[in-house]
C-alpha cells in the first residue's frame, strides 16, 4: 500500500493569506501546507481521501491516472471543494464518491448541475453513495471501514483501509471507534494547534488518542500555522509521531 500526502493545512491553508509569522514566511517547503487530503494506492486501486479546494494543485504532481473511488470525511468546503476539478478524471468513466447522507445532500445542493435529471452538459460523472459508520464498503475488492469521530457536535467519519486509518477534523470520538482504529501500521490523524479548539483536537489531545491507540506510527495532518514550524515539531513530538507534510510518501505492506 502506498499513501501519498497531498496536503496537510487547515481550512485556510498555511501559509495564511496576509501573516507575516515565522511559520507563513518560511522558506522550508514543509511549512507551505495545502488542504488536508491523501491519495491510497492498494491492489491496483488508486483512492482519494477528500477533495479540497487544492485538489488540481495536489493532483497536477502525481502521474494522471484512474481514480477507482473518492472517499469524503465531510461537507466542510476544505474538504470537498474540488470536486468539480474531478472532471479530467471521467475519460476513465464516472467516479464513485463515497460520503455520509448529509455529506451526498449537501453536494447535491451546492452542486445542482451535476446531479439529477437535467445534468448540464460536460459536468463531471459522479456517482454518490451514501455510507454508514461501521458498515465497510468494497472499492474494486478493497475493503475501506468508515469510523465515526466527532467534528465538534458535528458527527463525521475517518477511514480504515487494511492497517492504515486516516482521521481528520476530529474533536474527540466515540468508545467505540477507538476499537476499530487498533493495531495499525501507521495512522494520519489531526491536530490544529497546541491551544484548544471547539472542533478540531490539540497536538496534546491527538498524543493522547495515538498513546491510547497503542503508539502507531502517526502523522499529524490539518495543522494551523500556530501548530509551529516543521523543523522544530520533533521537540515536542514523540518519536513515534510527526508532523505530515505536503508531498510526504509511505510505502506500507498491504
Ligand atoms: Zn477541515
Ligand atoms: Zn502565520
Ligand atoms: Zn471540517
Amino acid at each position: 500500500m502506498k499513501i501519498t500526502v497531498l496536503g496537510t493545512g487547515t481550512s485556510i491553508g498555511v501559509p495564511v493569506i496576509g501573516c507575516k509569522c515565522d511559520v507563513c514566511s518560511s522558506a522550508d517547503p514543509h511549512d507551505r501546507r495545502l488542504r488536508s487530503s491523501a491519495v491510497v494506492e492498494i491492489q491496483g486501486k488508486r483512492i482519494l481521501i477528500d477533495c479540497g479546494p487544492d485538489f488540481r494543485e495536489q493532483i497536477l504532481r502525481l502521474p494522471f491516472g484512474k481514480l477507482d473511488a473518492v472517499l469524503l470525511t465531510h461537507e466542510h468546503y476544505d474538504h470537498v471543494g474540488g470536486v468539480d476539478d474531478l472532471r479530467p478524471f471521467c475519460v476513465f468513466g464516472a467516479i464513485p464518491i463515497y460520503a455520509e447522507a448529509l455529506c451526498v445532500k449537501h453536494l447535491k445542493e451546492r452542486m445542482p448541475y451535476c446531479f439529477g435529471e437535467n445534468r448540464y452538459p460536460g459536468t463531471p460523472e459522479l456517482e454518490l453513495h451514501e455510507i454508514v459508520p461501521g458498515e465497510s464498503i468494497d472499492v474494486g475488492g478493497v475493503s475501506v471501514l468508515p469510523i465515526r469521530v466527532m467534528h465538534g457536535k458535528m458527527p463525521i467519519v475517518g477511514f480504515r483501509i487494511g492497517r492504515f486509518a486516516y482521521v481528520t477534523d476530529m474533536s474527540d470520538m466515540p468508545e467505540d471507534s477507538f476499537a476499530h482504529l487498533k493495531d495499525l501500521d501507521c495512522l494520519i490523524l489531526n491536530a490544529l494547534r497546541h491551544t484548544p479548539h471547539h472542533s478540531h483536537q490539540t497536538i496534546k489531545e491527538a498524543l493522547s488518542v495515538v498513546e491510547k491507540l497503542g503508539r502507531p506510527k502517526t502523522f499529524l495532518t490539518h495543522l494551523a500555522h500556530t501548530a509551529g514550524l516543521h523543523r522544530d515539531s520533533a521537540r515536542f513530538l514523540p518519536e513515534h509521531v510527526r508532523f505530515a507534510y505536503d508531498g510526504l510518501v509511505m510505502n506500507l505492506p498491504e
